[in-house]
């Protein structure tokens, strides 16, 4: 496995492969790698070759009062982690190399991010496609892996590379969960063992919105307010936000009526959680 921290090999290496006609996997990440990471990495290797793995805290996406600095970074279990997953390169750039005293440009998919969590985090989505643009074109890989569990991310991406003709597939991967279905996250860390104990609500009252849903149940802030409830009845939590949302558009529901998903984030302490679950349109309730 290589590690390249310099853009000019490392675009220089992808290329070569696919110049042997090799497929070439991305799978962009801030590194504290868990189990979800390595599930992209694992997919990855089954429809690629080759497979490049980026670690990268990035600054630009995070915002003035946020946790850039308390940001967990394990590097040397992360080089092992994606060793043992059959990685060919890992990408580490370091913040000069990635970012420009000068630099003048950002990428932004106007309509997808001004709402669930770009309205409560202002600029982050900016800072994400910015990053991925720049990523994509370090390392022109055949196909990039990312994660349903930050789902709005999924869908902006999606977006900015259609929008823009990257010539990339963006491929959503399912969110891997601790046994008691918390989505795994490199923030997890920063709960104590009550609030874990109390995360756990999230995914079990997304899976009883599924539920209702499945019952007939089509009014949006039903299902939401249930959910806020069931949230709430687990112990002391601020909620950013719970909503249903079109599947694709992102445009916020009224009635399950189409393929939907409801997202969230939820803070509990110190830590921001975010999940979200599909939801199919519900036979009629009559
Ligand atoms: P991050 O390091 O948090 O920026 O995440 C890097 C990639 O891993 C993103 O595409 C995330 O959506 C994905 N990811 C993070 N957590 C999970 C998870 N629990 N299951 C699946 N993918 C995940």
């Amino acid at each position: 496995m290589q590690v390249l921290t310099d853009i000019e090999p490392t675009r220089r290496l992808i290329r070569e492969l696919q110049a042997r006609g090799q497929q070439t996997g991305l799978v962009p990440t801030m590194g504290a790698l868990h189990e979800g990471h390595l599930s992209l990495m694992r997919t990855a290797r089954q429809q690629c070759d080759f497979v490049a793995v980026t670690i990268f805290v990035n600054p630009t996406q995070f915002g003035p009062s946020e946790d850039f600095d308390a940001y967990p970074r394990t590097l040397g279990d992360d080089l092992a982690a994606c060793d043992s997953m059959g990685v060919g390169l890992v990408f580490t750039p370091t913040l000069d190399g990635m970012y420009a005293p000068d630099a003048k440009t950002t990428v932004a998919v106007a309509g997808l991010t001004g709402d669930l969590c770009g309205r409560h985090r202002p600029g982050h989505f900016d800072g994400v496609t910015t990053v991925v643009a720049k990523l994509f074109n370090i390392l022109p890989c055949d196909r990039a892996f990312f994660g349903e569990k930050d789902y709005q991310q999924l869908t902006v991406i999606r977006r900015m590379a259609r929008d823009l003709d990257l010539p990339i597939d963006v491929v959503g991967c399912p969110t891997i969960r601790e046994a008691d279905g918390l989505a795994m996250s490199s923030r997890n860390a920063y709960l104590s063992a009550d609030q874990r104990r109390q995360a756990a609500s999230l995914n079990r009252a997304l899976r009883s919105a599924v539920d209702r849903a499945a019952g007939g149940e089509r009014s949006a802030a039903t299902l939401t307010d249930r959910i806020r409830e069931e949230i709430l009845a687990a112990g002391p939590a601020d909620i950013d936000y719970i909503e249903a949302v079109d599947a694709q558009t992102l445009q916020p529901l009224r009635s399950i009526d189409r393929v939907a998903r409801i997202c969230l984030a939820v803070r509990i302490g110190a830590c921001r959680l975010i999940d979200n679950i599909g939801v199919d349109v519900p036979p009629s309730a009559g």
